[in-house]
């Protein structure tokens, strides 16, 4: 397969030839056409598969820059990861020039407010501080096109189904959703019977 096939951008393209990405990994060329297709994807991957690229790729795709809202929100385990995601989805939308921002905990609020305040299209966020933020009213997610849960089997803390249901429920109805995990034990199965109903089930 080609990148080019997937009808993609002209300054997505130009970015993926910047990044020598020449042609979809494996999770790739599964995950990138159905969340194009506006459906929803449960994928078993692990690290290193190409996994952040096979959704910040459609995220940034589907981006209307010119809307000065989020439009996409990415819920990684800890801040190492947001960081990372965070430079993947910059570097694919950076001539698009999709904004993204990574918020997290122990990092001053105020500063998160105000960056939240500008144009920012996509967040990737730690669970704790995004639900700070949704409770303070500092994040909109009504208008969200994509949310994602990355390496959800490492967000092993027991408040990981309700932290969440409580952003799945501020969520509006038009969202598709992703859920990212090496492993699929009970808690994340719990959430894809939920709010996965009708999704594609991808293994690598
Ligand atoms: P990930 O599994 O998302 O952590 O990605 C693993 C590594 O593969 C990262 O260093 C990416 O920059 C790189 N990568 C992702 N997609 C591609 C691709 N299509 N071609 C070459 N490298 C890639």
């Amino acid at each position: 397969g080609k990148f080019r096939n997937f009808n993609l951008d002209k300054n997505i393209l130009k970015a993926l030839n910047n990044l020598e990405y020449n042609k979809p990994s494996k999770v790739q060329s599964e995950v990138i056409p159905r969340l194009l297709n506006r459906q929803n994807v449960i994928v078993k991957s692990k690290t290193g598969s190409g996994k952040t690229a096979s959704f910040a790729i459609p995220i940034c795709e589907n981006i209307d820059i010119d809307i000065k809202e989020v439009q996409a929100l990415i819920v990684v385990p800890t801040r190492e990861l947001a960081l990372q995601v965070k430079e993947e989805v910059s570097n694919i939308g950076r001539i698009k020039k999709v904004r993204c921002s990574a918020i997290f905990g122990r990092q001053p609020i105020k500063e998160q407010i105000r960056e939240l305040k500008q144009r920012v299209h996509v967040v990737v966020a730690t669970p704790g501080r995004i639900i700070d933020h949704i409770e303070r009213g500092t994040i909109d997610l009504s208008k969200i096109r994509y949310f994602i849960i990355d390496e959800a089997d490492k967000m092993l803390n027991k408040g990981f189904v309700d932290d969440m249901e409580f952003i799945f429920n501020k969520i509006g109805k038009n969202s598709i959703n992703g859920l990212f995990s090496a492993t699929i034990d009970m808690d994340i199965q719990n959430i894809c019977d939920k709010y996965f109903v009708e999704s594609s089930l991808i293994e690598i």
